[in-house]
Formats: structure tokens, sequence, C-alpha cells
């Protein structure tokens, strides 16, 4: 029996000093704990009306893929600036160290899907609103957002209280 948070290793002061990276090397590399994990995301979806997984880069296409792979969804990935090689939409953001800019091509998305969010942490919730914005700029709806990490004291809930949001382990 795995409890996830075992496989959640703290790496602390990176990128930067005072940061505690939360790391889910050890958790990915787990067939079963990624498979916890993977199921734990997707479970309060099941029978829900998702059309699509997006997920922010990089860690976010890890369980993104997964999850939209056995909800039988298409999976659009939110990326850096400068990678994906179509036309985008561009939105600019804080997050806990430093800002960032996050891409959409212009064509993932139309106002019939229903897009449910993922990444692999909650901090300040920048990055999430940031991506709710992308999505939403498309025309499409954000049903929910789901994370395998939160950290509660950052109150990126707060950033995202507009929409229904799930975390798998609190910190
Ligand atoms: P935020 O915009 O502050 O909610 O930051 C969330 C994004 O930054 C996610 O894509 C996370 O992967 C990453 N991130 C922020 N803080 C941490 C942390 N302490 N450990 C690991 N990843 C983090």
């Amino acid at each position: 029996m795995h409890r996830l948070k075992d496989k959640i290793r703290d790496i602390s002061d990176f990128p930067k000093p005072g940061i505690i990276f939360k790391d889910i090397s050890p958790l990915v590399k787990d067939p079963a704990a990624l498979k916890i994990a993977v199921h734990q995301l997707l479970y309060p979806f099941l029978g829900k009306k998702i059309t699509a997984v997006a997920g922010i880069e990089a860690r976010g296409f890890i369980f993104g893929s997964l999850v939209a792979w056995e909800l039988g969804v298409g999976f659009v990935p939110l990326r850096k600036p400068g990678k994906l090689p179509y036309d985008v939409k561009s939105v600019s953001y804080n997050l806990e160290y430093g800002s960032a800019t996050l891409e959409v091509h212009v064509d993932a998305l139309t106002e019939n899907d229903h897009v449910l969010l993922i990444d692999d942490l909650l901090a300040t919730g920048g990055t999430a609103k940031a991506s709710c914005d992308l999505v939403e700029s498309l025309g499409a709806k954000v049903a929910a957002c789901a994370f395998v990490v939160e950290l509660d004291s950052l109150k990126g809930r707060e950033k995202l209280k507009n929409y229904p949001v799930h975390s798998l382990l609190h910190y």
C-alpha cells in the first residue's frame, strides 16, 4: 500500500533559496503510485462532461496526458513561449518564483469544449489562473482544475474560486 506523500521528495532551496521544491519524480517513477495518482486525479470527473484535458508545461503534461487517456478525451498542451509552431494565444502571469508566459494554439479548443485543467502543483495559483484565462480566451469552459499537490498556505485556491478545485495531497 502506497502513501502518495511518501513519493513526493522535498528539495530545499530549488530553484531559488527559500523555496522547498516538491519533486514528483519518485511518484511518477513508481508504477503503482503513478496509477493511484492518475485515478485519484480523475475519479471526481467520471461521468461529468469533460471534452478535453489541458496540461501545463512541463509536469502537467505527465499527469494531464494520462488523465486524458483514461477519460478518453484529447490532450491540449499549454506551453512556454516559442514552443508551439502554429498561431498562438498568450498570457503572462506571476508565479511563486518569478514571472512567466504560457501559450496555446488558437485552434486547440472551441466554445463547445469543457476542459479539465491539470498540473502537478498548486502554489500561489497564478499559473493555473492564467491557464484558465487562456482556455477561456478560446471560448472554451473550464470544468475544473486538478492538482497532485496543493500548498495550502499560499492560498492558490482563492484565485480559482470560480472553478471546482481537486487536489490529492495538501501541505
Ligand atoms: P503557482 O503559479 O505559484 O501556483 O505555481 C505553480 C507552478 O509552479 C506549477 O506549474 C508548479 O509545477 C510550479 N511550482 C511552484 N511552486 C512549486 C514548488 N514548491 N514545488 C514544485 N513546483 C512548484
